[in-house]
């Protein structure tokens, strides 16, 4: 049985459209507003499910409106919650602010309880995490959380992957729980402190995430799609053209859901990199998060046609 689970954050995403920021003391008006769910770790869960696998979340949540919006998104996309719901906190917000004319964005990320996730949380859940098929985690709630879930996946044999979303100083060992660990370009720049902006140089930065413990490494590229190197090897994965792309928030979100709802059913990783890509060559035509999260169908019929 293929089973996808996930421990991260969600959020709800507050976005104001408005012509420019206010100054300090000032109120002005804005043109449009937006709330919808996010967190990267939500995200990716929605994206699994969505992709057609048994898929579970390990987070917190408050008891408020919010958490109210992350049940409802779960329940939508068929994701199970393992989750726990707290009193003392709330559950985190984003606000986001977008310049009007150039879509710019600002952003202020308040995880809230899913902040406080703790070692002896995950430890509760070492049951469900040792019956994955694969296991991924971010950096949105505490390393030491997200450590202790790669050592239990790693002891049960379970598949790992590491997105190491937002860039963060890793602790020692923790690329070598790692099978994948899957940076953008921004971060794979920050963890191996090499340019990355051609495929070479990539493929370089791979080669150095390898040397520093990981099993193998998936840099996304952006518009450009995906570079895997493992055994000594580097293959580019092409991205897709899913159509007109309307918003790439999201887009890395899109692809560890995809590739790991792959793995999980057993593809080989360069086929799950490619699968990854189509998720979000599809999410990023869409407006919106884990509401662009696309089908199994969607994407089969893109891989089709490809
Ligand atoms: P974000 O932070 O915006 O969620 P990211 O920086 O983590 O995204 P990217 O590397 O930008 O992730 O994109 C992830 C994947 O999405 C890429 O590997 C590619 O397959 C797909 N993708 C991104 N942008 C485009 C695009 N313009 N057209 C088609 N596919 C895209």
């Amino acid at each position: 049985m293929s089973k996808v689970v996930v421990l991260g954050v969600f959020v709800a995403d507050t976005a104001y459209r408005a012509a420019r920021a206010p100054r300090m003391g000032e109120t002005i008006m804005g043109e449009n507003f937006a709330l919808g769910p996010g967190g990267k770790g939500s995200n990716q869960a929605v994206a699994a499910a969505r992709a057609g696998v048994e898929t579970h979340f390990i987070s917190r949540l408050g008891r408020d409106t919010f958490a109210d919006m992350a049940l409802q998104t779960w329940k939508q996309a068929g994701v199970t919650a393992a989750i726990t719901k707290h009193d003392d906190s709330y559950t985190g917000a984003a606000y986001i602010f977008v310049e009007a004319q150039t879509g710019d964005n600002a952003i202020i990320v308040c995880p809230g309880v899913a902040g406080q996730i703790s070692p002896g949380d995950i430890e509760a859940r070492s049951d469900l995490i040792g019956s994955a098929s694969v296991f991924v985690t971010q950096l949105e709630q505490p390393l030491d959380a997200a450590y202790r879930a790669l050592e239990i996946a790693r002891s049960s044999g379970v598949q790992t992957i590491l997105n190491p979303a937002p860039a963060a100083k890793l602790p020692n060992g923790m690329l070598g729980l790692c099978d994948y660990v899957t940076p953008n370009e921004t971060e794979a720049e920050a963890l191996t402190g090499l340019a990355v902006t051609t495929l070479e140089e990539a493929s370089l930065a791979a080669q150095k995430l390898i040397a520093m413990g990981a099993k193998a490494a998936v840099i996304t590229l952006g518009e450009k799609g995906a570079l895997y190197h493992a055994g000594g090897q580097s293959v580019h994965v092409p991205a897709f053209n899913a159509g007109p792309v309307k918003e790439t928030t999201g887009a890395g979100d899109a692809f560890n859901g995809g590739f790991a709802a792959a793995l999980a059913r057993g593809l080989d990783p360069v086929s799950a990199v490619r699968y990854g890509c189509a998720t979000a060559s599809i999410s990023v035509t869409r407006a919106g998060t884990a509401p662009a999260m696309p089908s199994s169908a969607e994407i089969d019929a893109l891989l089709a046609k490809a």
